[in-house]
């Protein structure tokens, strides 16, 4: 059976099969104001006894002092303090005449789903932090608590999916792996298991119930395998892979601390892609030296209304000061196309990709815009934030967006208001018309950060999200290809910092053209930073330059690909 390996690495051992308790609506309604008084002081005792239990876990001396697990428990508290999902309940319970239980479930099920309708993997994963924290307050309310009973060391968790708030009941030391049928590559579980180094294979689908308790189980993290009740042949090769890959991941460990320079001395960013201020533990445990994108849409997901500038100031000083030095490319709101707020209704459009989004959007409401960039400017003083325009097509776009920054900053000067006035500004190149005019472009801004991810569907005409077509989407067609190197070799003739931050900065096979391009700075989910930076460190940018000369002389993608295989063997 195959999933998706999220967190590297081979476990062999027993099924411990994790089932959540089942939360159904009762349907109860409530009779009189008496009745509401209650239910209205039970949900909010549920929400300050789970705000206390995560503070008192905090604090426990046996929890492993890991970062990303108490940013995830300290995002959770900021939700449950939340006063939305408050207002929200208690309008059920004092409107509608539903129990807490009842108002709970619903007020929490409609922020998932709207979360989960969202094509963004990151974003729709989230839906699973909304559902959790509602779990949460539920399991206070019913004084309703399962634990997990774990013997011996050698458990593989097999689950539909795993949270935050079950990771406090779990005994971390007694867990060989994970393996879940849904979630995708930045699920709960896949951010714990990569964070704890064990092994998990998510989105396996319906095929992993077929496990039974104590059943045997291989999980291979890497290929997304998962082996049930293997024999005695398949048991052996896998304990020879699994030695393997001890072997590999202590030498890619030792490269946290090295600094990704070529072997004749050329010194590359090699930089992290975030949604979130709990991302960044991953980013430095990774040797990541900063963050190249940090997708700011997560943060006006799952509310009712658009945050104001002082909630946007808070989260982006968060990242700021957890980032110390290093410097952080937020990037303006990017809704539209796929991702849509359930408050800012833009309505239907024959072509959404094509459409009202991005920076069109920030530049036809500019309240919303000159909101987002004061709360940036103003967190810049805590760190080193930069600021990078989404989707720009032309050179009046960016005109405008550096004319709306100017006026954040007039309004920030008059009020007296501290705001970082040396903010480096960018932009996306992630539309082929701003990759082909990327000399004109180049005199605009300070940087450039290229999205290879849109750049594929918008020059090849394919949707990212059409599996059917999927195999015309690739970053190593040569029309592809030539706007990258267009756009790396304009950005230096123009003085101008070029990074990368779409998925094929990720791709190995693309390190070497990469670089032999110019790269300046390469940007990725935080896991993959050790792999690339071996690639990097053990090669020269002669060769590089060699490699990428070839590529650029062939005629299809196969080719390439086929040709970058045999350099990587
Ligand atoms: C891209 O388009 O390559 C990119 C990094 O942005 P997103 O995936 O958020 O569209
Ligand atoms: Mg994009």
């Amino acid at each position: 059976m195959n999933g998706i390996g999220v967190s590297p690495g081979i476990s062999i051992g027993k099924a411990y099969l994790f089932k959540k308790t089942e939360i159904s609506v009762s349907g109860n309604i409530l009779e009189n104001d008496e009745d509401k008084q209650i239910e209205s002081e039970k949900f909010k005792k549920a929400v300050s006894d789970s705000i206390a239990g995560i503070e008192a876990f905090k604090l426990n001396k046996s929890f492993p002092t890991d970062r990303e697990e108490i940013e995830i428990l300290e995002t959770q508290i900021e939700f449950l303090s939340d006063p939305q999902i408050e207002s929200d309940v208690l309008d059920k319970i004092n409107n509608e005449f539903k129990t807490a239980g009842d108002a709970v479930i619903e007020v929490i099920a409609a922020a998932a789903q709207m979360l989960r309708n969202i094509e963004d993997e990151y974003i729709s994963a989230r839906a699973s932090d909304i559902q959790d924290i509602g779990n949460r307050i539920l399991n206070h309310l019913n004084n309703n608590f399962s634990a997990m009973n774990l013997s011996g060391k050698d458990n593989i968790v097999i689950a539909e999916d795993i949270s935050p708030s079950d990771t406090i009941t779990f005994d971390i030391t007694k867990i060989a792996g994970f393996a879940t049928i849904l979630g995708g590559k930045t699920s709960h579980t896949a951010i714990i298991a990569k964070a704890k180094g064990i092994p998990a294979v998510v989105g396996c689908g319906a095929g992993l119930a077929k496990i039974e308790e104590n059943d045997t189980v291989i999980i291979d993290g890497s290929t997304g395998e998962v082996i049930i009740r293997p024999d005695q042949n398949t048991i052996k090769s896998y304990i020879e892979k699994q030695k393997i890959f001890a072997e590999v991941n202590a030498l890619l460990k030792t490269l946290k601390n090295i600094s990704p320079i070529t072997t004749d001395g050329h010194k590359i960013n090699l930089y992290a892609n975030i949604s979130s201020a709990v991302d960044l533990g991953q980013v430095f445990e990774n040797g990541g030296e900063g963050v190249g994108l940090l997708r700011s849409e997560l943060l006006f997901m799952g509310r009712t209304s658009f945050p104001n500038e002082e909630e946007q100031f808070q989260f982006y000083k968060q990242v700021a000061v957890n980032s110390g030095n290093n410097p952080v490319v937020v990037r303006t709101l990017d809704i539209g196309g796929d991702k849509h707020l359930p408050y800012f209704k833009i309505p239907p459009e024959t072509n959404p990709f094509l459409g009202y989004r991005a920076i069109r959007i920030c530049l036809d409401q500019k309240e919303i815009f000159i909101t987002q960039l004061k709360a940036i400017l103003r967190a810049g003083i805590f760190g080193k934030l930069k600021i990078m325009f989404p989707m720009i097509c032309n050179a009046d776009e960016v005109k405008q967006a550096k004319g709306c920054v100017q006026e954040a900053m007039e309004e920030l000067t008059t009020s007296g208001i501290e705001f970082d006035r040396n903010t480096e500004l960018g932009i996306m190149i992630e539309i082929p018309s701003a990759a082909l005019m990327a000399d004109i472009l180049a005199k605009e801004v300070d940087f450039f950060s290229i999205g290879t991810n849109d750049l594929c569907q918008y020059t090849l005409a394919v949707d990212r999200m059409n599996n059917k077509i999927s195999e015309l989407y690739t970053h190593f067609n040569p029309g592809v290809l030539r706007l990258i190197y267009n756009v790396t070799e304009q950005a230096h003739k123009h003085k101008k910092h070029v990074g990368l931050c779409g998925e094929m900065a990720s791709d190995p096979l693309a390190t070497l053209l990469l670089l032999g391009m110019g790269l300046d700075e390469f940007s990725m989910g935080a896991a993959s930073i050790p792999a690339i930076k071996n690639i990097i460190i053990r090669n020269s940018m002669s060769d590089a330059r060699e490699v990428c000369r070839k590529v650029m002389k062939m005629e299809n993608s196969v080719t390439i690909t086929s040709y970058l295989k045999e350099v990587m063997r």
